[in-house]
């Protein structure tokens, strides 16, 4: 009898598993028939990396549970349009179709052999199992090895104005138009930092959208700076140039060095002010503002199987601890994608595999000991490209001091900046945790995924202290809202 993560090579034959269908023998509990947990192998997250971790692993013959939170797979980047969407790859993917296709086509072969669950959120890690629910049916399950390769959100910085209705993140804006091939205006403004920022940009001007302005927190001569580490990764680098060069060509509105006022609106947007790199206040007329400023981990998962983190200088974030594998802290826990760090999606696929290859190891079956040394050789110019992105794409931290007291900053319990200034001065909480119980920013729905970045600046700004002595929120469960369920037993 095979169960998750421990069936043998010749074991793991097609049909054995169905998507959200425990193994033979084993309850839709996770518990076996005799009622004994069977510790297995998971994966969270059927993205670039947990794609490619849940393959190695099915390589060596076993297993693994893969859940996956959205109801296909794919990740963010190569994410799938729903069944009765028929766009081909090339409009949907461009550039990225020839890997997005390979990855699709790789899951279709791989899906049979392992124990798939798409529509499942993870939303607990505990006592050495993660916790899954989906619909209203929840599930224990007791794991030996565990990779967590759960992808990024977008980093937001709050300006006045922000939770208006047709405000979107960047990410937000770009699965509209990817996943439903709608658009979040008719004359959207872009603003913020990051890759990101051209790249949905022009996908709108490339769908027909009168795309008004794309504004860059970053100055020119800051990216410039960076541009001998964006060299690592010289095809990804010319691409980006593009995207600007196709904007511009099309006259589009481009301005670097811009710092954000107020996203005027009342019902509807109606238009974005900001400041151009000179000090002298702009007004672009717009009905929609898609905003975000690189990427931020989903770390939550991490926190809550006690991994250690460490403050990243280069990311300016808290990040789990990792050895150059993805092996955290807690033995039998391992970090892949942008999830353990934002390298992007080639990055991504190499650190699933080195992960499960990690995991392979742990669990005493080695891989070859030039697979590792391949994948971390073709893994290290992704580590420099990394550092001339956070560079090239500075996350804007000194906004946060000068965001007005009434500015939202936790839109979850409508928190504002002067509300988390006060708990870090008047209250005098030495910490964000201390903060969030006076204030409760981060207390709401998203536990501090959108918020939880701005308010530690926020917070070190008020209190003059560097942004590694705030702490970092910890994470707590649910990591996403559970719909009214109870727990499952013991
Ligand atoms: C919104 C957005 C848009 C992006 N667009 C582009 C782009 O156009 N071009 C580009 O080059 N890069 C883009 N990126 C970056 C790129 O998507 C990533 O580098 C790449 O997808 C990373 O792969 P990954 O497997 O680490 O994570 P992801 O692709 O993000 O996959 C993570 C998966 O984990 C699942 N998951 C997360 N938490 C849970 C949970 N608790 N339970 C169950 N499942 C969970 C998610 O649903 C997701 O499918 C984008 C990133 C974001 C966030």
């Amino acid at each position: 009898m095979a169960e998750p993560g421990m069936s043998q090579p010749g074991m793991s034959q097609p049909g054995m598993s169905q998507p959200g269908m425990s193994q033979p023998g084993m309850s839709q509990t996770g518990m076996s028939q005799t009622g004994m947990s069977q510790p297995g192998i998971v994966v969270i997250g059927a993205g670039p990396a947990g794609i490619r971790a849940a393959a190695r692993l099915a390589e060596a013959g076993l297993c693994p549970v893969l859940i996956e939170e959205g109801e296909r797979d794919g990740g963010q980047i190569y994410r799938r349009q729903p069944p009765n969407f028929s766009r081909p790859p090339e409009a949907l993917y461009g550039a990225e179709a020839a890997k997005a296709t390979a990855l699709h086509r790789d899951f279709e072969a791989l899906r049979e052999r392992i124990d798939y669950r798409p529509g499942t959120l993870a939303w607990a890690i505990r006592d050495q199992a993660v916790l899954t629910v989906r619909g209203a049916r929840t599930e224990s399950l007791p794991f030996r090895a565990l990779i967590i390769a759960a992808g990024a959100t977008d980093r937001i910085m709050p300006v006045p104005g922000w939770t208006l209705p047709g405000v979107y993140s960047l990410g937000g804006a770009q699965i509209a138009l990817k996943a439903q091939a709608c658009a979040i205006g008719a004359r959207p403004v872009f603003m913020g930092t990051g890759p990101l920022l051209y790249l949905v940009a022009w996908q709108y001007a490339k769908a027909g959208v009168a795309v008004q302005a794309v504004l860059d927190t970053t100055p020119f001569a800051t990216r410039l700076a960076a541009l001998r580490d964006l060299a690592a990764r010289p095809s990804v680098l010319l691409r980006g140039m593009r995207y600007v060069l196709a904007l511009r060509r099309r006259g589009i509105r481009l301005a670097t060095g811009i710092t954000p006022v107020a996203v005027e609106g009342e019902g509807g947007i109606v238009a974005l002010r900001w400041r151009d790199k000179a000090g002298a206040e702009q007004r672009s007329e717009c009905d929609a503002v898609g905003l975000g400023y690189g990427l931020r981990s989903e770390t939550q998962l991490a926190d809550l199987a006690k991994c250690r983190f460490a403050y990243d200088p280069v990311a300016r974030q808290w990040l789990p601890e990792l050895d150059e594998d993805g092996r955290s802290s807690v033995a039998g826990v391992y970090l892949a994608g942008d999830g353990a760090m934002v390298r992007g999606a080639d990055a991504a696929e190499l650190a699933g595999r080195l992960a499960a290859c990690a995991a392979l190891a742990d669990l005493g079956q080695p891989p070859p000991a030039t697979e590792i040394a391949d994948l971390r050789r073709a893994l290290r110019p992704m580590n420099r490209f990394r550092r001339g992105l956070e560079a090239g794409f500075p996350w804007p931290a000194q906004l946060a001091a000068g965001l007005p007291d009434e500015t939202i900053v936790c839109r979850c319990e409508a928190i504002t900046a002067g509300e988390l200034r006060r708990a870090a001065t008047d209250l005098d909480a030495p910490e964000v945790n201390r903060a969030k119980a006076f204030s409760r920013v981060g207390m709401g729905r998203c536990q501090g995924r959108m918020c939880g970045l701005a308010g530690a600046e926020i917070f070190a700004a008020a209190r003059g202290v560097p942004i590694e002595e705030a702490g970092r929120l910890r994470g707590a469960a649910p990591v996403k809202p559970l719909p009214m369920i109870e727990e499952p037993g013991p």
